[in-house]
């Protein structure tokens, strides 16, 4: 079989929900495993978590429905509601909650009668000009659901555009007037992402909604004592598969993009952009080979990418070669470092591993 797995840390993924918890003790963690659980297998994550949180959320209700299917029996959340009237009553049928963005699922809602009213989470545009409703209309739009037949357990939710920098400018203009709206409704609130429930306490509300943290990913521009806590879930793993020797001055793969400074020895690593790696990654991005940092040399190809292990004395074919994640050896390569040589972020890496590479999960 082809050497590369995404290995599952479900443990990991545990530790670091008890993290979010622990941060946000006012508050309850609703677990976000949307997009598949950022690409770990949303399924699996699930059960993994479910004893553990009070509630999951998701983007759309297919994601919602193969979580029913699995047997998953918490209350989840559809983050963007329903996209057309239709799924109403499979939102029913599934028992799912849902939030509420537009003028027309309020319409639709209202027109819909449901055996039982559903928890619906009001989706407040404080800043992001995303989804959700300006914050001068969210009062009348309140006053329409909150004694409807069709709702119950209404919160207002709103989500931040700049939780994780550090000036907190932005951020605290959008919590100020959410907690003025909350203060006039008295109503409940469903706010912090992972930046917020990492840096700043007073964002929490009465629900959270960690995403990337749970995965293992630090979201703050700045680091603290609390992210350096978090344990990466996935791990991608190959290994070498080709070993050769160049001379000084010849080039690397496609385009010949990297050229070798002195005479060299470059491994080749079975995983490439067919599999979710990402193209952009420069000469030098960090992997680890038997444990030991050393860096793509040339561009990285479909199914292989290169590696300049010259002074790798131990490197073989077979050697262990984890792109991001844990070693056997216990070293660590940050899925945030590699984002940051691919000019982007752990999201996209996370989100981005194909269906062709197997999970593992352990
Ligand atoms: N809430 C909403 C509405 C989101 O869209 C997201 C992620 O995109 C999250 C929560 C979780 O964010 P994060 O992964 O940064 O914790």
């Amino acid at each position: 079989m082809r050497p590369l797995a995404a290995h599952i840390d479900l443990d990991a993924l545990r530790h670091n929900y008890q993290l979010a918890c622990r941060c946000a003790p006012q508050s309850r963690s609703v677990a976000v495993i949307k997009a598949d659980a950022y690409g770990h297998g949303a399924v699996a994550c699930a059960h993994a978590l479910e004893s553990h949180v009070p509630a999951f959320a998701v983007a759309c209700i297919e994601e919602a429905i193969a979580l029913r299917n699995s047997g998953i029996s918490k209350p989840i959340v559809l983050l963007e509601g329903i996209f057309s009237a239709d799924e109403l009553p499979l939102v029913e049928r599934y028992a799912l909650w849902t939030a509420i963005h537009s003028a027309w699922q309020v319409d639709a809602l209202l027109a819909f009668s449901p055996s039982q009213p559903i928890p619906v989470w009001l989706k407040v545009d404080s800043g992001m000009h995303r989804l959700g409703f300006g914050l001068e209309e969210a009062e009348a739009v309140w006053q329409r659901l909150v004694n409807a037949p069709q709702v119950t357990a209404l919160h207002l939710m709103s989500h931040f555009a700049t939780a994780d920098a550090s000036d907190g400018l932005y951020f605290n203009q959008q919590l100020l007037s959410l907690k003025a709206l909350a203060k006039t409704l008295d109503a409940p609130l469903c706010l912090a992402n992972s930046p917020a429930t990492l840096a700043w306490p007073d964002a929490h509300g009465d629900w959270n909604r960690p995403g990337i943290m749970l995965y293992g990913s630090n979201p703050l521009e700045v680091a603290n004592p609390t992210t350096q806590q978090l344990r990466p879930v996935m791990s991608l793993r190959s290994e070498i598969i080709g070993l050769r020797e160049i001379n000084e001055g010849e080039p690397v793969g496609y385009g010949g993009r990297w050229r070798a400074p002195r005479r060299s020895r470059i491994a080749v690593v079975a995983a490439g952009y067919g599999d979710g790696y990402d193209r952009h990654a420069v000469d030098g991005t960090p992997v680890l080979i038997n444990g030991q940092r050393c860096a793509i040399a040339g561009k990285v190809s479909m199914d292989m990418l290169t590696v300049d292990v010259t002074d790798i004395q131990d490197a073989a074919i077979g050697s262990e070669v984890v792109l991001w994640g844990a070693a056997s050896n216990g070293a660590v390569l940050a899925v945030d470092e590699v984002a940051r040589y691919c000019d982007t972020i752990s999201y996209t890496l996370l989100t981005g591993v194909l269906p062709r590479v197997p999970r593992r999960y352990q």
